[in-house]
């Protein structure tokens, strides 16, 4: 396999990991997950110069709107969901119509986390993508939770 294609297919499971986790933590609230911290992680472990933190500073501005505005998104179809199964108490019609709508906005969520991280692995030198993608990769194969 092409490395590229390795690095992408580690970041589609990290953010699958990641959303996994999130919409865990939404359902079934408990200890923050590894994976979840990892874009920390990831910021801390890239040596930026000054000018890439600066432009850094424009991507991670605009993800975080994004992002908020999909986990309200997702923090309603959660409470949607609840509401179809104090209801039904089943898998009935509105609980899977509930379902359905959650996976669209995790799906969101999902394509537009990538396109973060891809944003973010564009601004950096050679060197500097080396290290992202360690981490990235790192990350998925040492995290066992
Ligand atoms: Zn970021």
């Amino acid at each position: 396999m092409k490395p590229r294609l390795i690095v992408l297919l580690a970041l589609v499971a990290f953010t699958a990991a990641l959303i996994g986790a999130f919409v865990g933590r939404q359902l079934f609230p408990g200890p923050p997950v590894a994976g979840v911290e990892l874009h920390e992680v990831l910021h801390r472990k890239l040596d930026l110069d000054d000018a890439q933190r600066a432009h850094l500073e424009i991507l991670e501005q605009s993800f975080a709107v994004r992002r908020k505005a999909l986990e309200l998104e997702l923090r309603a179809d959660n409470a949607r969901l609840a509401a179809a199964i104090e209801l039904e108490h089943g898998n009935g019609p509105q609980v899977e119509a509930a379902v359905d709508q959650s996976h669209r906005a995790m799906g969101q969520l999902q394509k537009e986390t990538l396109g973060h991280i891809f944003a973010m692995r564009q601004i950096l030198r050679p060197d500097q993508a080396k290290t992202f993608d360690r981490a990235v990769v790192h990350a998925l194969t040492d995290d066992t939770r």
